[in-house]
């Protein structure tokens, strides 16, 4: 058995896998389940070389079979990885976590999910307004701003700007108590709904454009603090900026490429996704060397845009979905070669 898994120790990332169910298709090809977790293990069997391959990560999450007991619900996924950034961004620390995969792995439904499997994001919207509420009445005051934005072919695409009606780029959110469910983010899931529909749609007009284009979803929270030395009010605030982004979707990272848009577009997201894992990387080693390491922020829109959030001061978590399938899993090594290289 090839081992590929190394120590966990010190590393400046949280780092977790998830396997999704198989999917109508592949249950009707009756197709074969190639990947398993087994605790922090992720194991790969190669369908057709027979080598068994093992990684390990801070978490391997399977969701093939839900009477699995290593069966990962949106709840337990959340409370795992986002949860300790949501803590550490009241501690005043700029957070980030990636979705990274293959199209079709899971992304965007761990990261945002649908109506009843709400994913990552919304619970940490939820999440962060409840803790915000049931703060209230002291003497530290909370803002929150949110942005929504696409990058796309290394430029920044504001996705809560409509055409009709050009807005600000961040938008405050307010906190409203609901009689029954208690308090919840005024505006919050329209302002997600038109981010993601014009994701999917915009500009170019290509309908599976999303998966070629990377979404970051920002929280920026101010917590001020009033202080009185000597007689004179002093106002003292920590920002904290909360990132949670849904990467493009990683195969383009390693095939060939045709021409003209195409070309462009994959060289673009190759830049973005080598560059974010060069990145985390090289910001793992400084913290494990306790020596200064070039950090390559500029090679890349994406990191440039992130340079804030990312080392530092700052607290990263990358979740890398995966397909159970045996004909994905030249995509699923690369996925789990790329997430180990990030720790
Ligand atoms: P991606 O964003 O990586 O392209 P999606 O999130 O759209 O992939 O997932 C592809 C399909 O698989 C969707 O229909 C999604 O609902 C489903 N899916 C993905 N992960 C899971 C999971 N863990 N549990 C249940 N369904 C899932």
């Amino acid at each position: 058995q090839k081992q590929e898994s190394f120590k966990m120790e010190n590393s400046a990332v949280t780092v977790a896998v998830r396997i999704r169910p198989f999917n109508p298709r592949e249950k009707a090809e009756k197709a074969l389940q190639v990947i398993f977790t087994s605790g922090q293990d992720t194991l790969v069997q190669h369908p057709h070389s027979k080598q068994s391959f093992s990684f390990t990560y801070d978490f391997s999450f399977c969701s093939v079979d839900d009477s699995n007991p290593a069966f990962a619900s949106q709840q337990t996924v959340y409370e795992t990885l986002a949860k300790p950034l949501l803590l550490r961004a009241f501690e005043g620390f700029n957070t980030c976590l990636f979705a990274y995969g293959q199209t079709g792995s899971g992304k965007s439904y761990t990261m945002m999910g649908f109506e009843g499997e709400a994913g990552v994001t919304p619970r940490f919207c939820q999440d962060l307004f409840s803790k915000l509420a049931s703060l209230e009445n002291v003497e530290v005051k909370y803002h929150v701003e949110m942005s929504y934005f696409e990058v796309y072919n290394e430029k920044i695409h504001d996705l809560l700007v409509t055409r009709d009606e050009p807005t600000q780029r961040r938008m405050p959110l307010r906190v409203r108590e609901h009689p029954v469910h208690g308090p919840y983010v005024a505006d919050l899931s329209g302002w997600l709904e038109l981010g993601n529909k014009q994701r999917a749609t915009a500009a170019t007009g290509m309908n599976d454009k999303s998966s070629r284009s990377h979404s970051v979803f920002t929280l920026v929270m101010t917590q001020t603090k009033t202080e009185s030395v000597e007689g004179e009010e002093h106002d003292h605030s920590i920002t904290s900026r909360i990132n949670l982004v849904d990467l493009a979707g990683s195969e383009r990272c390693n095939s060939a490429q045709t021409s003209g848009d195409r070309l462009r577009e994959g060289a673009s997201i190759n830049k973005s996704l080598l560059t974010l894992g060069k990145v985390i990387s090289a910001l793992s080693e400084q913290m494990l060397t306790r020596k200064k390491v070039f950090i390559p922020y500029r090679e890349s829109v994406l990191t440039w845009l992130l340079k804030e959030s990312l080392g530092g001061n700052s607290k990263t978590a990358m979740i890398a979905t995966l397909s159970p399938a045996g004909s994905n899993v030249e995509e699923s090594l690369s996925t789990l070669r790329y997430a180990q290289q990030a720790r």
